[in-house]
Parts: C-alpha cells; structure tokens; sequence
C-alpha cells in the first residue's frame, strides 16, 4: 500500500478488495507517520493504542460481513486544543502540559463513532493564537509542501500531517483562519463550517463567538464526508445549530453552471502578492470556463477587520482563559507564596508570550475606561462588515478571494513583529467575524519558487453544500 497517498475512497477499496485489513493499515499508518515526525514535527503525541483498537473493530465488523462504516480504516489527527478523554491534551502549552481530560468532544466521538482510528495529536500554536504554528510551546512543524517555510497557524501540525500523508483526515480549529489559511499554506483542503455547524463541545475556548472545528483532507470529497458527519445540533452545545444537514458528498455534482461568484475589490489591492493574485485570477477563470458568472463586488469595510478582529478574540481570550489559575486542571508554580503569587506565578510561567500579550491586550479592551472606545466599536464595526457579505449574498452566490495575502512565509520571518503576524490573517477573519462558511482549496503553486497557493471560497451560512460543489468543481478542473 502507499500509505501517503490514501484517501478514503482508496482506503476503503483496499479494505473491501482486501488488499489490506484494517489493522496492517494501521500498523503502517503509526509507523509513517511516527517516522515523518521526527522531520516534521506535526504530532505532538501519537495514541496508537486507539488507532489499533479502532482498527481491529473494522477488521471484526469487515470478517462478520458488514457494511463500511464511513470513516472504517480512516486514520485521523486531531489538533490538540480538542479534548479527548484519557489522552494528554495540551492545547500546545505549559500550562497544561499534563492534562489528560476526562471526556472527548463531539466532533472526535462522531468521528470515532463512524469508525475512525485517532493517531495522534496535531501540534498547533498556543491555544490556537498563531499564524505560523510558531507559538507552539514544545516545537515548531516543517511545511511539508515548502521546506523551511511556516506550515500556517493555528491548525499547522493538522494541516502538515494531512500535506505530508502522515493522516488522510485531521481535525482543526479556526477561529480567524486557522483551518484554511495553514490548508492554503500546505496545499490541502481546509473547510471553516457556519458558525453553529459543528458542535464544540470539547473544544478549549480562545474566542466563544468566533470558534469553529473543521476538517482537513486531500481532496474536497473527504472533507464533505467529514462535514457530513461532525455538523448538526449537539444538546452538549447550546450555540450549535438545529438547521439540517445537506448531503454535502451529493452535492459535489459538478453543477456550477450559472452560480455568480462575487470578487471583492479590496482583497485584490494593495499588499497581495502579485504571485499569489496571478494563481487566484486563474482559478477565477478556470471557474468561469465551467460557466461560473465572475462579478466585480466591493466589500467597504475589510479594511477594519484586523482590527475589529483582534480587538474582540482578545477581549475573549481574556475571559476564556482565566480558568487557566493553577488551582485546577493546570500545572501550579512550585515558588510557593501567597494565594495570589501562586495565580501569578502559575500564569506567567505557563502562558507563552503571545498569549500573554492577547490576556493583557484583551483586559485592557475591556476595562472600564476603554470599552466603549475599543470593544463595543469593534461589535459594532463586527455587524457592518457582516453587512458587506449580507449585501454581497444578496447578489452572488459565492465568494472567491486568496486565503493568504502571501505564499508560506519562511520560518522566523515574522515572530519578532507580532503586528506583521496579526496582518497576514486579512482575507480570513473577515468570514469568521461574519459566522459564515469558507474553505481552502489548493489552487497550484506560484511561479518562481512553487509554494502552494490556496483559493478561498465563501458562502452563505449554511450554504456549505453550495461552496463544496464549487469548490469540488474546481478541483477537478486541475485533475483533468
Ligand atoms: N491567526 C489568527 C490568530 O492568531 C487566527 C487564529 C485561529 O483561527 N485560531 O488569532
């Protein structure tokens, strides 16, 4: 078998044809994926035991003549800010460097539940707060598409470990573009669900109203397949929706004749990589070509995203992470002293800077003087830029812009300038502010150097089975 190139439809072919059983693949699975890291570095912690438990319940369910389950045989990585009961989820910090939580989120159990085997958990930057996976607190993770370049942040060990075939399937996070902009980043499928689509329960808190768990994959196929079963109300969340859940592998019926695709003037402006827009102006035309309707829109208030963005996942992250104190799940400063020396010990020597920075910038947004001059402006300019696409939608089916303003960075190109970091995120927190779905899809490479360039497709809330068929569409233009 040639474990880095499986996808599900050729892992199952296997297991039916009986090229393999379920359990040599997972042999071959940690023994690939254990060896890549070492180079790598896109798992924090590997749980073979669970990837072979899994596995040996499809081999039982294939030898009693049963029908695949859907993700039978599928190895998965999830980053590691997802809980998963009695397995060491660190959130890549200090701070909880030891814990090992006692229950498993919903996205990994309905994974589980469909036959999944969990390899292992995906590094990522410190509570999701990154855009380079640099601000991970064990180590950084090699973009397997573009040595020495930055995999993309948060999500950057999900997105490696799919990249280089380490896993067919990973779970990640995006709060302001942490699945697609590292799917872009690696060359990968990455989808960001409505807001609502997918439940969090189990997901560590960075910012409540921007958080969304999502799949990476090869191919757009694999993702609805994901998308299909991780969506849908969850009792466990009170902010997941009840809307239906469409048949997102149904609709990748290669239909796109007639959809009008909205492209925002202001994310093809000043400060893309003129590379970066050559490769999304193809891939506009190549939509086009399939009988996509391209249509100029304009999208006014973009240039106050990354503002309003930081402003509001900060004063967040503040809140979130003040349950982080030492007392309770977290690792406790050994200095002694008084109450209050051990919270702050416990905090300063667990938190990692970047954190740090956000915990501090997100107080001072809230407090008492400044609220209504930074975080209730940046609520109010959150709803006028979810205006823009409410206006947009009402003419256009979809939207098409780049993911990144550029190709993967080299790695230590932006840590010592955290403001460059925070600006790379401009065409992917504007969704998230809005709630509404988008995904990655890798749209070639640019010329000079070849790194990967992703195409970022928006939609509607809800309307993911009408950004996966887009986006399937165009994938197959490239496999033709
Ligand atoms: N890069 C953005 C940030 O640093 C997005 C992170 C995320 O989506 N989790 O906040």
């Amino acid at each position: 078998m040639d474990y880095p190139s499986l996808t599900i439809d050729s892992i199952h072919a296997g297991l039916r044809d009986k090229a393999f059983s379920a359990t040599e693949l997972a042999a071959e699975a940690i023994r690939f994926a254990q060896a890549s890291n070492q180079e790598i570095g896109a798992f924090l912690h590997f749980t073979p035991e669970s990837a072979l438990a899994a596995a040996a319940a499809t081999d039982a369910r294939l030898a009693a003549g049963e029908e695949l389950l859907p993700l039978d045989g599928v190895p998965v990585a999830i980053k590691d800010v997802i809980m998963t009961e009695g397995v060491r989820t660190t959130c890549a910090s200090k701070i909880l460097e030891n814990f090992v939580p006692p229950y498993t989120a919903t996205a990994v159990r309905r994974l589980e539940a469909a036959g999944a085997m969990m390899l292992g958990k995906a590094n990522c930057d410190e509570f999701a707060m990154g855009s380079s996976n640099e601000n991970s607190a064990f180590y950084p993770v090699q973009n397997p598409a573009a040595p020495g370049r930055a995999p993309g942040g948060s999500s950057g060990g999900s997105a490696a470990a799919v990249a280089a075939g380490m896993a067919p399937i990973a779970l990640g996070s995006d709060t302001g573009g942490s699945i697609r902009q590292p799917a872009s980043f690696c060359g990968v499928v990455g989808v960001l669900p409505t807001y609502g689509r997918v439940s969090r329960y189990g997901l560590a808190a960075f910012a409540s109203s921007l958080d969304h768990i999502g799949p990476f994959s090869k191919n757009v196929k694999d993702s609805a397949r994901v998308m299909e079963l991780i969506s849908g109300r969850d009792p466990k969340d009170s902010t997941s929706a009840g809307a239906p859940v469409d048949d997102y592998v149904a609709a990748l019926d290669g239909q796109v004749k007639g959809l009008k695709i909205g492209i925002p003037k202001e994310y093809f402006a000043e400060g893309l990589d003129p590379e970066v827009g050559a490769r999304i102006q193809q891939a506009i035309q190549a939509l086009e070509k399939l009988g996509c309707e391209p249509v100029e829109i304009s999208m006014p208030h973009t240039e106050y995203a990354i503002a309003t963005y930081y402003l509001i996942c900060t004063a967040e992250a503040s809140a979130n992470l003040a349950r982080y104190d030492g007392v309770r799940y977290t690792r406790r400063s050994e200095k002694g002293g008084d109450l209050r020396a051990m919270y702050r010990d416990s905090r300063h020597e667990g938190f990692g800077k970047e954190v740090t920075r956000r915990i501090i910038l997100g107080t001072y947004v809230l407090s008492s003087g400044y609220y209504d001059a930074y975080y209730r402006k940046a609520q109010k300019v959150r709803r006028l830029i979810t205006q823009d696409f409410e206006k947009a939608f009402e003419t256009v089916d979809a939207i098409v812009t780049p993911v990144s303003p550029t190709p993967p960075f080299k790695l230590g190109e932006l840590t010592a300038d955290p403001l460059a970091m925070y600006l790379s995120d401009i065409y992917t927190v504007t969704a998230s502010l809005a709630g509404i779905c988008g995904v990655s899809v890798p749209c070639g490479v640019t010329q000079t150097e070849g790194l990967p360039v992703g195409l970022q497709i928006l939609a509607k809330h809800f309307d993911e089975a009408r950004m996966l068929k887009l986006a399937d569409a165009y994938e197959r233009t490239g496999r033709a």
